[in-house]
């Protein structure tokens, strides 16, 4: 079987290992490459940083522990993605970006969530404890001396 250029196609000669004619196309093909990665892998993480600033927003200033999905749509939130699913009840799973999540109540309404009033994201995240949050350090620590005083 004939052996081509893997960029542009050429007929190779020699060595039958041989990918590519020259240096010249060996790195437009790799730059080629790369950059299709890089652009995928972008657009997935701008879409979800994006998704984590408007849960941010709604939950951290303006205090909401609900929200439609239209108002969501409308910042721009993309149902799309999400960094990882925690179940969280028979068949209702937490859907969360970074550290901010929400769960679906019904088909329009969603409840938000922030991964250091929900202990169980932790235990996902692979965390021993949560990060500091205003008014969770001291019932953290009273379970951890708690938890001293017992071992
Ligand atoms: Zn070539």
């Amino acid at each position: 079987m004939e052996r081509r250029c893997l960029e542009c196609g050429e007929a190779l000669k020699g060595r039958s290992d041989k990918k590519f004619c020259d240096d010249q196309c060996r790195s437009s093909h790799n730059n080629r490459v790369n950059g299709e990665v890089t652009a995928a892998v972008r657009l997935i993480n701008n879409a979800l940083r994006r998704n984590r600033r408007i849960l941010h927003h709604l939950y951290r200033e303006r205090g909401l522990k609900a929200a439609s999905r239209l108002l969501l749509l409308e910042m721009g939130f993309n149902f799309s993605f999400c960094t990882h699913l925690q179940r969280s009840g028979h068949e209702t799973f937490c859907r969360w970006c970074y550290e901010y999540g929400y769960r679906e109540r019904d088909e329009d309404w969603l409840e938000l969530v922030e991964s250091a009033s929900d202990p169980q994201f932790c235990m996902v995240a692979g965390m021993t404890h949560s990060w500091p949050v205003a008014g969770s350090t001291a019932s953290q620590s009273r379970a951890m001396s708690a938890r001293r005083r017992s071992a």
